[in-house]
């Protein structure tokens, strides 16, 4: 099922896209049908356009520029998850950027008031970078911004706080969760009123310890560099995330047979770019899985819902073929309260025997998981496998802390 309002709008804007993407890219010169055969006459037909993969990607950008290279103000290289190891590339025209900066304006207007402070805790401070463009956005409506950066000392980034004293703060939920819980500890101070969990997922238990390390709304946003840094935003009435459909169509898709879904079946996220000058992208398959929610918000606005999405490749591994999401590890362990940040890696002891090792990383307070955790961990698990819990010494940065936390790592 596609995703979407304003059909007539958004059918025009995707031939618009298509059109111009046969005609200037060379890549989707071979990659979609031609010209006669490409004009959609109703927006169902998108479904014979074929994919666009992370794997096509990594053959270069110069296969997708719509534009002369020379347009091009911004390139982003990010390591893929798939096997080829090869970074993909991202590029944007200076236009883009504009577009990207005008839709943090709208989002973040929808969560933050003008006059109010707040504490940008992500990487990208240079010129064009993903906190340089939230900043700009923010500004736009005359909220006051600050670029902290990453949060790689969860004690002097809650000191910030203190001085900054930010009604809002955006970051990544592991560091979040460790500057809150310190700011909470050592200051006692005056927290934010509002926090923007983005960039990974967040679990609703790890949430609910930032809203009460603050007494503060605590809220989600999803997105990817491919999409333009933002694709949905959760409101205050917290009932899901309003896709950002005023410059991307969605759909919702069978990962397998690649048929549109039917509503609130859960499938693979897909986008196709509806404003992007430099590097259009077309039916992108994101390996995000969420499901449209039903219904319309209690906030007014008319973009459509989803449930939060969570990432296939480096959020799912299977044990004796049975899935394990580590979306669901994330609900469990993070309820413990010592819990900071955690590792997983399978160890196999032979064909029949496994064991799943969880690394953890406490608070200092205590040493082991709490009996609950430990039988809710169990209980997740298939039978053969076992769980053996190991603490991570001190010294050692988590992987939340270091940024990329869905590091699954099978062991040999
Ligand atoms: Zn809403």
């Amino acid at each position: 099922m596609s995703v979407g309002q304003s059909l007539r709008s958004r059918l025009y804007r995707l031939n618009d896209t298509l059109r111009n993407a046969k005609e200037n890219s060379r890549f989707y010169a071979r990659h979609l049908p031609d010209l006669n055969t490409l004009r959609l006459k109703s927006i169902n037909e998108i479904e014979r356009i074929p994919f666009t993969e992370e794997r096509h990607l990594s053959a270069g950008i110069e296969d997708f520029l719509c534009v002369p290279p020379g347009e091009i103000s911004r390139i982003v290289s990010l390591f893929t998850s798939g096997s080829t190891g090869h970074p993909k590339r991202i590029c944007f025209t200076g236009e883009d950027l504009e577009n990207i900066a005008g839709y943090f304006s709208f989002g973040m207007s929808q969560i933050v008031a003008p006059g109010k402070k707040v504490l940008i805790c992500l990487p990208g401070k240079s010129e064009y970078g993903v906190s340089y463009l939230l900043s700009l956005g923010i500004k736009k409506f005359g909220g006051l911004p600050e670029i902290y950066g990453i949060i790689s000392d969860p004690n002097h980034a809650a000191g910030y706080v203190n001085e900054f004293r930010p009604d809002c703060i955006v970051g990544m939920p592991v560091q979040v969760l460790a500057m809150a819980e310190c700011h909470q500890l050592g200051y006692r101070g005056h927290g934010p009123s509002t926090v923007l969990l983005t960039a990974d997922y967040a679990a609703e238990s790890l949430k609910l310890r930032i809203r009460e390390a603050w007494d503060c709304r605590v809220l989600n946003h999803y997105g990817s560099t491919e999409m333009g840094y933002g694709g949905a935003l959760e409101c205050k009435f917290q009932k899901g995330l309003h896709l950002r459909e005023m410059d991307l169509y969605f759909e919702i898709v069978d990962p397998h047979s690649g048929k549109s879904l039917s509503r609130r079946e859960e499938g693979e996220l897909v986008f196709t770019t509806l404003s992007r000058r430099g590097m259009p992208l077309i039916r992108y398959r994101t390996g995000d899985f969420t499901r449209l929610l039903p219904g319309r918000c209690a906030c007014g606005q008319k973009l459509s819902r989803v449930s939060p999405p969570w990432r296939f490749n480096e959020g799912m591994f299977f044990l004796h073929d049975q899935g394990i999401k580590m979306s669901e590890l994330d609900e469990i362990l993070f309820s413990d309260r010592h819990v900071m940040d955690y590792s997983v890696s399978v160890l196999k002891m032979d064909s029949n025997e496994t064991t799943l090792k969880l690394t953890l990383w406490m608070d200092g307070k205590s040493d082991r998981l709490d009996s609950k955790t430990r039988k809710a961990i169990a209980s997740v698990l298939p039978c053969g496998t076992g769980a053996d819990f190991a603490i991570a010494k001190p010294s050692d940065i988590s992987p939340g802390l270091r940024g990329k936390r869905f590091g699954f790592l099978p062991e040999p």
